[in-house]
């Protein structure tokens, strides 16, 4: 099941996106594009209640006519580095035995579509690294590895924007990750995706820049759940960016950048200057 986040008019709501079938009908989405998609307006938010109990509004909008927000507003967003040995190598080392993890603000969040917006005044290096989102269920601390698909609502598509030479400068990892717009999310929720195996492409203005596949992350989606979990408590919409691949590089003025994980979807930005 797909669950987006979205504005219709003047109303924000959730809603599962579906294909419309040939006859009609809608039907379990398929496809990633917009054309021949559906919202089904979800009453209320989808978090914490089991697939039995969404409950629709009956409204269903052509994906064409919404625009799809963040799909979570998290209260936090915990971030992995150097989970892709070969990323970590392009980095200038070796891979930390243990996951490093950082936080990046709930206010960085942005939805798809959303600008990023280029903080010229104190940055000259802006990254993209594509990842793949975990997304938070339901409260929860101390996860064993067993117990972590209790946990996991679904999956999304992340960038974590970082600027480069803040990171190099600072040490920590604060500022150069945590500007407004730096953690663009989308383009909805996957509930049913397996995590082990999904290919991971981010392009930049057409080109593919990285390429790879989940099965290379280092520490897998299980092991960093019961990771984080073990040092903070995680919240419903709380959101686990799991690393990023080789292939990071600079961004600039006016380039659109899109994160597509298999069986999910794509995410685009585009990225502006701001002051
Ligand atoms: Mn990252």
């Amino acid at each position: 099941m797909r669950i987006a986040r979205f504005a219709h008019g003047g109303d924000v709501g959730y809603g599962i996106v579906e294909e419309v079938q040939p006859d009609g009908a809608a039907g379990a989405a398929a496809g990633a594009e917009a054309e021949g998609l559906v919202v089904a307006e979800l009453i209320g938010h989808p978090f914490g209640i089991g697939d039995e109990s969404v409950r629709l509004t009956g409204a269903r909008y052509p994906l064409a006519d919404v625009r799809l927000l963040a799909p979570v507003l998290p209260s936090k967003v915990v971030a992995v580095g150097k989970n892709y040995a070969d990323h970590a190598r392009e980095m200038g080392g070796e891979p930390p035995e243990d996951p490093v993890i950082f936080l990046k603000p709930s206010t960085a969040v942005v939805g798809p579509r959303e600008p990023i917006i280029y903080p010229a005044h104190l940055s000259e290096r802006v990254d993209f690294e594509g990842e793949l989102a975990v997304v938070i269920g339901r409260l929860c601390r101390q996860v064993p590895p067993e117990r972590v698909p209790e946990v996991v609502f679904g999956y999304t598509c992340a960038n974590d924007v970082t600027a480069r030479d803040l990171q190099a400068k600072d040490g920590q990892w604060a500022r150069a990750k945590g500007f407004d717009t730096f953690c663009p999310l989308g383009p909805w929720i996957e509930t049913d995706a397996d995590p082990s195996d999904l290919e991971l492409t981010t392009i930049v203005n057409g080109e593919i820049r990285q390429n790879s596949r989940t099965s290379l992350l280092l520490h897998d989606v299980t092991a960093l759940i019961a990771y984080v979990s073990a040092v903070m408590t995680l919240l419903p919409g709380d959101v686990l960016l799991t690393g990023t691949p080789a292939g990071v590089g600079p961004l600039k003025d006016g380039d659109e950048v899109s994160v597509t994980i298999e069986g999910i979807g794509t995410l685009t930005n585009g990225v502006a200057t701001g002051d």
